[in-house]
């Protein structure tokens, strides 16, 4: 049926003729296999060998040409985890004169996006490894459209999350499986291959403990266009930010708070809150708010959003069902809970991502310090935490231990152990980690009143010098403002000076209101300094440096 379509759409024996005369084409981007994303015409799939092959001729191109480094360890990592050896992507070669002796192939005529979900069982895991990677590969590409043809090789079926990977393309994505239904030899006329890393936050501990990565290069505005996207095809609307702020009057004021309201996410299978009705109970009178509670199990994904996409809190257990902080508004407060003898500090993907610079979410955590309010499962399969099948030694001390020591993914049993405990949360030491946080709410208006716009390089930089004495002398440096700066308001602008005696490996620097100034301490005659000038817009937007100034006193 599939080869009816595309014969519909493209013309065989073009295609056919194409693909034999010109074999296959590769270009790259990305020095490295994990920062590589190849695009391909007419890459081709044989399911029965379960390989990706290359069709050589003499007009193909395969850029990067690795020769055998190719496999070294492969050619590029096909999910956004990086480097992580079962999601490696490469291919087989073959001389297009093969062709003759081979099924004939089947063409797709889609724009096609090839990649791994890591891991489509978890809701993190679908968010942070693939939904957002993948819409911003196709972002990176625009050919890979809303008609653009997602392809999963890992090898999974649909999963529970199957309609949010459906929300990325108007085509049904194809899974690994259902390749086999395009015959034995299928060719894909242009695809993708490989995901951008460039939006993930969190590494999940294959080589060292999990946490933040080490070089973040997303920022919230990039998370919360990819939430608004995918709410929009998802037909949520949400009450819009700049109508809940508009209007002054203080009855306004008073309707706007009635209709505040903090969500609790629920998990219903395992990591339980205990007392869930009396934590519901103690949120509402301390903040005098509804409380709603939202869960996986009765709810649809997209009615979740719904509500949390209005909440001013959500408060949840440690798990996978946080990544949905990310459809909550500006301003809105995280809190998570953490079981007995799991430290908040080592697991931060929700934190992380709350605190993302521009994401204007903030993040609570909470710990169970009671012993006596855990509940511990050692009799479940060790995937859930259980222990019994370890030697007596391990798991006695492992129940004696009062803090997971830092480990790596995926299998620590002390690990498992604590984090599927179930918890009576204790109220009061609850409610006093929520108070001591809210102190320090952030002022949103005031986060929003600072732009993001960096200053320029401060222009015609110049020195001036002068010898006083045998030991005194003076350094005048001036310069003009950034070019952009003309057409901002910035609420403070200053510049920062650095002084460096030529040859030294310390500078002195300075921060300063005005565009000169004239230094004389620490100067000396007949010496040479190097000196820097940038400008800083509100503190901490830092611009670029200008050519470094030689000043000879
Ligand atoms: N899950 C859930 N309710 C539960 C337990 C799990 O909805 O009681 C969901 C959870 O949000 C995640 C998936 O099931 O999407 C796997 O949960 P697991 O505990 O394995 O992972 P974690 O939440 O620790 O990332």
């Amino acid at each position: 049926q599939s080869q009816e379509v595309s014969q519909a759409r493209i013309d065989y024996h073009v295609a056919l003729q194409a693909l034999q005369e010109h074999g296959t084409r590769m270009v790259c981007t990305g020095k490295m296999h994990t920062d590589r994303i190849c695009r391909f015409d007419y890459l081709c799939y044989c399911s029965e060998a379960e390989e990706f092959v290359f069709f050589h001729s003499n007009s193909s191109v395969m850029l990067p040409n690795l020769g055998s480094r190719r496999f070294q360890p492969a050619l590029l990592d096909l999910s956004s985890v990086e480097d992580h050896n079962t999601q490696y992507f490469n291919f087989l070669e073959l001389p297009a004169a093969a062709l003759k002796f081979m099924p004939k192939p089947v063409f797709v005529p889609d724009v096609t996006l090839i990649l791994n979900r890591f891991n489509p069982d978890n809701l993190m895991h679908v968010f942070h490894d693939d939904l957002l990677p993948a819409f911003y590969t196709m972002k990176q590409y625009s050919d890979l459209d809303d008609e653009a043809r997602l392809v999963f090789m890992e090898g999974w079926g649909e999963g529970p999350h199957f309609d949010l990977y459906r929300l990325l393309s108007s085509k049904q994505p194809l899974l690994k499986e259902q390749l086999r239904n395009f015959g034995k030899l299928m060719c894909f006329t242009k695809s993708y291959v490989g995901l951008s890393k460039m939006t993930t936050w969190y590494q999940y501990g294959f080589v060292q403990p999990q946490g933040p990565k080490a070089n973040i290069l997303v920022s919230g505005n990039e998370i919360r266009q990819f939430a608004r996207a995918l709410m929009e095809k998802m037909n949520i609307s949400r009450v819009d930010e700049a109508e809940k702020d508009g209007g002054s009057a203080e009855d306004e004021k008073d309707k706007e708070k009635k209709d505040e309201y903090i969500v609790v996410f629920s998990r219903s299978a395992t990591r339980l809150i205990l007392n869930e009705a009396e934590l519901i109970m103690a949120l509402a009178q301390e903040f005098q708010m509804r409380v709603v509670t939202v869960s996986l199990e009765e709810q649809s994904f997209p009615s979740i959003i719904q509500v949390i996409s209005g909440a001013s809190m959500l408060v949840s257990m440690h798990g996978a069902q946080l990544i949905t902080s990310l459809f909550l508004p500006r301003g809105a407060a995280v809190v998570e809970l953490f079981p007995f003898a799991v430290n908040p500090e080592q697991y931060t993907p929700y934190k992380t991502l709350a605190s993302l610079p521009g994401m204007d979410l903030h993040y609570v955590s909470w710990r169970n310090t009671k012993e006596e309010n855990t509940v511990t499962h050692p009799d479940r399969p060790w995937e859930q935490g259980g222990i019994v099948h370890l030697e007596k030694d391990e798991q006695e001390r492992i129940l004696a231990s009062k803090d997971v020591p830092r480990h790596l993914c995926c299998r620590n049993p002390e690990w498992l152990f604590r984090i599927y405990q179930d918890t009576l949360v204790d109220i009061p030491s609850f409610l006093e980690v929520l108070r001591e946080a809210m102190k320090t709410k952030p002022n949103l208006k005031k986060a929003k009143a600072a732009s993001t716009v960096h200053p320029g390089r401060v222009r015609e930089p110049q020195c001036q010098t002068s010898v006083q004495t045998s030991n005194e002398a003076k350094l005048t440096v001036s310069w003009q403002i950034p070019w952009n700066l003309k057409y901002l308001k910035v609420r403070e602008v200053k510049y920062e000076v650095w002084i460096q005696e030529q040859g030294e490996n310390t500078y002195m620097p300075y921060i300063l209101p005005q565009q000169n100034y004239t230094f004389s301490e620490n100067i000396k005659p007949f010496t040479t300094y190097l000196v820097w000038v940038r400008c800083i817009f509100n503190k901490n937007l830092l611009g670029p440096f200008a050519d470094v100034l030689m000043c000879r006193t």
